[in-house]
C-alpha cells in the first residue's frame, strides 16, 4: 500500500510535468485540453487570475491530504525533484544527505508579504520571480523562442530583428534563476520550496492542521534515520519523533524506507501530547501526560549514576 502512493505520487508528478514542459515549450506539441487545464489548476495562476474557486479547491484539498499540491502538481517542485535524485543517484564519496532543520520562518514570511505587495502593486517581475508557475513558464517560453531564433540567425538575420533586447534578458535572467533552483535543491531538496516560495508557505499554514499527517510511531521507531536521510524537506525531527507537517510536500518517500513500519501517513497522531507537537500545531495542552518513547530524545537522557 505505501508503494504505491509513493510510486503512484511519482507516475502522476512525472506525467503532468512532461505535459506542461511540453505545452508551455512547445505550441506545436501542445495538448491544448489537458495543458490549459493543467495551467488553470495552478496555483500562482489562479491566484493571478483571482479563481477562487481553484485557489479555495487547493486549500481544502491541502486541509485534508496535507501538500499533494507540492508534491506532484507545481513543475518547479519536480524540477527540484529531478536535480537532487540525479545528484543522490551519482556515486561519490560525499553522497548528499538529508538530515532535520529548523523552519526559517522569519524568510518565508517576509517572501509571503512581499509576494503579497507585488500581487497588489502588480509588480511583474517579482511576480515571475517568486511564482513558481509564472518562473517556469517562462523559463520555457522565453528559452525555447530564443533558442528557435537563434538558429534562425545562423540562416538569415532577419530573426534578430524580432529577438528584442527584453525577451533576451528575461530569458537570461529567468534560465539563471532556474539553474540557482536546480543546484540548491541538488544538495538540499525542498529547501527552497520550504523557504523561499510563498506558495509554499501558504499552504504550509494550512498543512499543519490537515486530517492526514506523517506520525511516528514511538513504540515502533528503532531510531535507524533512514526516514531523515531520504526526507527532501528535512522535516523529520527524530529527537522528538516529530514530522512537520507545515513543510512535509507528502512525497511518501520516508514511508517506503522505514524497515519498522513505524512512520506512517494517518488521520491518528500518537504525539499530540509531546510538547514539540504543540508548538508546530499550535495546540496547547498543558496537562496532557508526556509519552513514553523507547528512544528518548537526548535532551531528556538521563546518565545512571554508578553501582
Ligand atoms: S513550495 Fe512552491 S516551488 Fe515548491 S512545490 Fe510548492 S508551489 Fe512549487
Ligand atoms: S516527511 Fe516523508 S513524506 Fe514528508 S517530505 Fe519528508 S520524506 Fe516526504
Ligand atoms: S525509518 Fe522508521 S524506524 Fe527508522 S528512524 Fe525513521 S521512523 Fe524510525
Amino acid at each position: 500500500m505505501t508503494r504505491t502512493l509513493r510510486y503512484s505520487r511519482i507516475i502522476i508528478q512525472s506525467v503532468i510535468f512532461l505535459i506542461l514542459t511540453l505545452c508551455l515549450s512547445t505550441s506545436a506539441l501542445c495538448l491544448p485540453v489537458i495543458g490549459d487545464w493543467l495551467t488553470h489548476i495552478q496555483l500562482g495562476y489562479a491566484v493571478t487570475v483571482l479563481s477562487l474557486s481553484t485557489f479555495a479547491g487547493w486549500i481544502i484539498v491541502t486541509l485534508i491530504f496535507g501538500r499533494i499540491y507540492c508534491s506532484s502538481v507545481c513543475p518547479v517542485g519536480t524540477l527540484q525533484d529531478i536535480s537532487s535524485a540525479i545528484a543522490r543517484s551519482v556515486p561519490r564519496k560525499a553522497k548528499p544527505a538529508y538530515s532535520y532543520r529548523r523552519p526559517n520562518n522569519p524568510v518565508r514570511y517576509t517572501t509571503l508579504m512581499i509576494m503579497a505587495a507585488a500581487f497588489m502593486t502588480s509588480t511583474t517581475t517579482l511576480i515571475t520571480l517568486l511564482d513558481p508557475f509564472s518562473l517556469y513558464s517562462t523559463v520555457c517560453g522565453e528559452v525555447s523562442f530564443v533558442a528557435a531564433n537563434m538558429t534562425d540567425v545562423s540562416e538569415s538575420n532577419q530573426a534578430m530583428t524580432i529577438l528584442t533586447y527584453t525577451m533576451l534578458s528575461t530569458a537570461i535572467w529567468t534560465a539563471a534563476v532556474t539553474v540557482i533552483i536546480i543546484s540548491i535543491s541538488s544538495r538540499h531538496g525542498r529547501l527552497i520550496c520550504n523557504t523561499v516560495c510563498p506558495i509554499g508557505t501558504t499552504l504550509g499554514f494550512v498543512s499543519r492542521y490537515s486530517i492526514f499527517q506523517f506520525d511516528i510511531d514511538t513504540d515502533l521507531c528503532t531510531h535507524c534515520r533512514k526516514c531523515a536521510d531520504v526526507c527532501k524537506s528535512e522535516c523529520i525531527d527524530l529527537n522528538d519523533h516529530v514530522v512537520d507537517g507545515s513543510r512535509c510536500v507528502v512525497c511518501f518517500d520516508c514511508i517506503d524506507v522505514c524497515p519498522d513500519r513505524a512512520i506512517r501517513y494517518t488521520t491518528r497522531r500518537k504525539q499530540l501530547s509531546l510538547p514539540m507537537m504543540q508548538k508546530l500545531t499550535g495546540i496547547s495542552t498543558p496537562s496532557a501526560p508526556t509519552q513514553q518513547t523507547n528512544q528518548p530524545s537526548q535532551q531528556n537522557e538521563t546518565i545512571p549514576p554508578a553501582p
